[in-house]
């Protein structure tokens, strides 16, 4: 009996999960990306309410809504970070022409339900 070989989680090769990329949100929050698609904070916990991906293709599509929220999330503050991926998730979920544009439609409709509830947000310009 042959086992197959995993297919390799990332371009570099390695199949065991690693940090792929560093970024900090506006606030200071450090986050790092990993190979699985993983979202963690710089203390290594991963963000609240985002799952680990179940199989290869999920955590691949993890890994391209990590990116996609990557090239914003300097822009936002730690508490709202976990809200964006989200909306990243949901945007490479449903394989929008725009995922960007997606992304931040979902997070902007977001915000004005939570707000309607109540809660308020502070913008440090
Ligand atoms: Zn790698």
């Amino acid at each position: 009996m042959t086992t197959a070989t995993p297919a390799p989680l990332c371009s570099c090769g390695s199949v065991a999960a690693h940090k792929i990329a560093r970024r900090q949100t506006a606030d200071g929050i450090r986050l790092d990306l990993w190979s699985d698609g993983t979202i963690t904070s710089g203390m290594g916990f991963m963000l609240q309410g985002l799952g680990a991906a179940r199989s290869d293709y999920e955590a691949e599509r993890d890994v391209e809504a990590g990116w996609l929220l990557f090239a914003e999330v300097e822009l936002y503050d730690g508490a709202e970070v976990a809200r964006l991926a989200k909306c990243a998730r949901k945007a490479v979920r449903q394989r929008s022409d725009s995922p960007r544009e997606a992304m931040l439609r979902y997070f902007r409709g977001e915000r004005v339900r939570t707000m309607k509830a109540g809660r308020t947000f502070r913008w440090v310009a």
